[in-house]
């Protein structure tokens, strides 16, 4: 039969896996702190809530895809938070990309009171979000894992238990670091095309041919060519990603310098304002120090 979902967090993401979560046949009930998010969703058959543990009562699962470590402790531990009433089905689910030591802590915060935690996190972009074809690395037990599966099902295509708890995030923090090094690669590319005045579309089909082809390249080779910044993924997003990468790397003395350079780039890249911007605006760089 189908399941009943809390889902917390109805943003670039949240919006298209809860359209999918409905489309699948589940109940869906969702908090976010912006109304006219809730409102959207609304519109396509969820059910709002007034804050975390309303919306967790009596679901089976309790899903959150919010921005960063900080706000999904805010939602499992605040003051509505889904501690206050957890799901009846003793499971929450985090599909954001946040800190795996965090994720470890609420892991072994919440077996203590019997709930079930898994990291869930999430590729594939606002896209593949869209189309329920995300690739989702998850960690925790397996019989918690099973329980979630159905659900993973609604929103995404490679659906992969990758280990122990926090073993997702590690996994993300791995795809997050090649993203970043492989944006840089295509700006650098790309700035060397326009200084020789080759046509960087015509570049891009070519590159996209052979051995340089990449998801990055077809996805976001157009808007960069185009210099459309409109955000899927947010520059200020990657960085925080590439901190967690950084960290991670440091606790264990994994030296990673090319995430170190191009972490420093997409610093830059913020502070000139750019921080709201989408991922393929990091080729601004390049045009400032290519003098474009
Ligand atoms: P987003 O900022 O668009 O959405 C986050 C939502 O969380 C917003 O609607 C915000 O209002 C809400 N929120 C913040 N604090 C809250 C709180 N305390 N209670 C309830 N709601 C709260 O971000 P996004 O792009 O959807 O990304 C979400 C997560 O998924 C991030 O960790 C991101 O790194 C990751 N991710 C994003 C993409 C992408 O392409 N956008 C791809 C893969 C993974």
């Amino acid at each position: 039969g189908k399941g009943s979902v809390c889902f917390i967090g109805i943003g670039t993401m949240g919006r298209e896996m809860v359209r999918n979560l409905l489309q699948a046949g589940h109940a869906v009930s969702v908090f976010d702190i912006s109304e006219a998010a809730v409102a959207d969703v609304v519109k396509a058959g969820a059910l709002g809530a007034q804050n975390p543990a309303d919306a967790a009562r009596n679901a089976d699962i309790a899903i959150t895809m919010l921005p960063d470590t900080p706000h999904v402790e805010a939602v499992i531990y605040g003051e509505q938070g889904l501690l206050k009433s957890p799901p009846a089905g003793r499971l929450i689910v985090d599909m954001s990309t946040i800190s795996p030591v965090v994720v470890r802590r609420i892991h072994a915060d919440l077996r203590r009171i019997g709930v079930s935690f898994i990291d869930a996190p999430v590729s594939g972009g606002p896209l593949g979000a869209k189309n329920a074809a995300l690739s989702i690395m998850a960690g925790g037990e397996p019989e918690a894992f099973a329980k979630a599966e159905p659900f993973f099902q609604a929103m995404g295509t490679t659906i992969t238990h990758v280990g122990a708890s926090g073993a997702g995030q590690t996994v993300k923090l791995c795809n997050q670091l090649i993203c970043g090094i492989n944006i840089q690669a295509i700006c650098e590319a790309l700035a060397l095309g326009r200084a020789s005045g080759v046509d960087l579309e015509l570049l891009r089909r070519v590159l996209l041919g052979g051995s340089a082809a990449s998801w990055m390249l077809d996805k976001l080779g157009p808007a960069m060519i185009a210099g459309d910044a409109a955000a899927g993924f947010r520059i200020d997003l990657m960085l925080k990603d590439l901190r967690l990468v950084q960290e991670h790397a440091q606790a264990l003395n994994v030296p990673l310098p090319g995430t170190a350079l191009v972490t420093s780039q997409y610093v830059d890249a913020r502070a000139h304002g750019e921080g709201a911007n989408g991922n393929q605006a990091l080729f601004r760089v390049y045009d400032r120090i290519t003098n474009q």
